[in-house]
């Protein structure tokens, strides 16, 4: 069977980024210079893990539109998927039949002040919790990768990413692109020195992937959400299924990780809706 390297590639945990309008597209020309730099980064990771010996790479966009990837340079070992909505959102396209799942990200167990543009999925959740543990994209990324029995090799992104995936995972390979100082700030190498260590981690980690182990979560898994907005609360709390555990807060329980996934993308839209935004705090 073919070698397959899953990558879900997000923008924030990239070499440079550090404030909002570096990663929203058409909002500052900062965006399209930072794409660039994100892209480079991109491509340590998929030439690194053609090195190490994939087959195969697949490329999924976790970031905002998700249209950000230039393609027209990729190695014809890869495939990329892009835009919204799509099943598995982040995660999309990851099956059995991939070997290891990279996580291209950044922090967000929590509100850290050290962790660069920290958030899980939107602004608009303050905190997600699942069985009762504080979780972030990582996590619940990383457990959409173990549903489907693949484990994730390596997670780049600033040093609170490392610290969250190693937490988390355990045996991970990491690559920290950069130093947090506050949700806006951080501390960075060159970009030619990360995206060497993106090279050599991505190869390793191909080279080694079946030395690591997926990470799932208990079953049944309940997911609370802390809203940013009360009515962001009200509104979720009117599906069937869902209760109301406080004035910003829901809770989701099933059986089945993939349907608590797919709820937390309903819960999103919703907590984005317009009606909603006027009444954020
Ligand atoms: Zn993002």
């Amino acid at each position: 069977m073919p070698k397959t390297i899953y990558i879900s590639v997000d923008f924030e945990g990239a070499t440079g980024i550090v404030s909002p309008r570096q990663v929203t597209m058409g909002q500052s020309p900062e965006f399209e210079r930072l794409r660039q730099r994100w892209q480079a980064d991109v491509d340590a990771l998929v030439q690194g893990a053609l090195a190490g010996g994939a087959d195969r790479v697949l490329l999924n966009e976790s970031h905002g539109t998700m249209i950000n990837l230039m393609a027209d340079h990729l190695p014809a070992q890869v495939e990329f998927i892009s835009g919204r909505i799509k099943p598995d959102l982040h995660m999309c396209g990851v099956d059995s039949g991939c070997e290891a799942a990279f996580l291209f990200t950044h922090s967000g167990a929590g509100i850290h002040h050290e962790g660069v543009l920290a958030h899980t999925f939107i602004n608009e959740f303050y905190r997600v919790r699942i069985n009762g543990q504080t979780v972030g994209e990582l996590h619940m990324n990383a457990a959409l990768a173990g549903y489907h029995g693949v484990p994730v090799a390596l997670v780049v992104g600033d040093e609170q990413t490392c610290r969250e995936g190693r937490e988390a995972l355990g045996d991970v390979l990491c690559v920290a692109t950069k130093r947090g100082l506050d949700r806006y700030a951080a501390w960075m190498k060159s970009p030619n020195v990360t995206q060497r260590e993106l090279w050599e981690a991505a190869a390793e980690a191909t080279r080694n992937a079946s030395r690591f182990a997926p990470f799932r979560f208990v079953s049944p898994v309940e997911m609370e959400i802390e809203f940013l907005a009360v009515t962001a609360a009200t509104a979720s709390s009117f599906i069937p299924g869902v209760k109301r555990t406080g004035p910003r807060s829901i809770a989701y329980r099933h059986e089945d990780y993939r349907t608590v996934y797919h709820m937390g993308w309903i819960f999103q839209l919703i907590a984005q809706g317009n009606y909603v935004q006027q009444d954020r705090l």
